[in-house]
């Protein structure tokens, strides 16, 4: 038997202030789309904003639906349309931010957007820089995909 433990590195902001420029750009622009929400079962807002390789940004939020597993998280919103519409362009980055949050930390990806990021991550052979945000409160960022989906399914992409 052997004890195994893996280690998470990020990088905590405690304002935006020391913030790359561009990595601000696409909080704010995350903080805008959050507003235009679709949300009324959650009464939750959350905001995703990609940068692609050629500096353009790109915006999504939650849409949500009656039926609770048709709505779509705002992370998936966005990396899908830039990956339907942009399939020539790496992703850079990603922000993520939630309008509410009672927690002192960022909102974080579900699982199903961790995956979908790992996703893209790996198919586009480019790290992608994940940037979470509170509003009024810290920002982590993560180098890579992995860094949030430690021993992720990747099925045959390795093989
Ligand atoms: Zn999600």
């Amino acid at each position: 038997m052997k004890q195994n433990s893996i280690q998470i590195d990020y990088i905590e902001y405690e304002s935006l202030d020391a913030m790359p420029a561009d990595d601000v750009a696409l909080i704010e622009k995350a903080i805008e789309i959050a507003q235009k929400s679709y949300s009324p079962y959650s009464k939750f807002p959350v905001g995703a904003a990609v940068r692609l390789d050629n500096g353009e940004m790109y915006a999504g939020n939650n849409q949500e639906n009656v039926a609770y597993p048709s709505g779509t998280c705002a992370e998936r919103t966005v990396l899908n349309y830039v990956n339907a519409n942009f399939p020539d362009h790496n992703i850079e980055a990603i922000a993520i931010t939630s309008l509410k949050s009672n927690s002192s930390i960022p909102i974080t990806p579900c699982g199903f957007c961790r995956q979908v990021i790992m996703e893209m991550e790996y198919s586009q052979q480019q790290k992608i820089r994940i940037i979470l945000h509170k509003i009024g409160g810290p920002t982590y960022v993560f180098q890579s995909a992995p860094a949030l989906l430690p021993l992720a399914f990747i099925g045959e992409m390795l093989q």
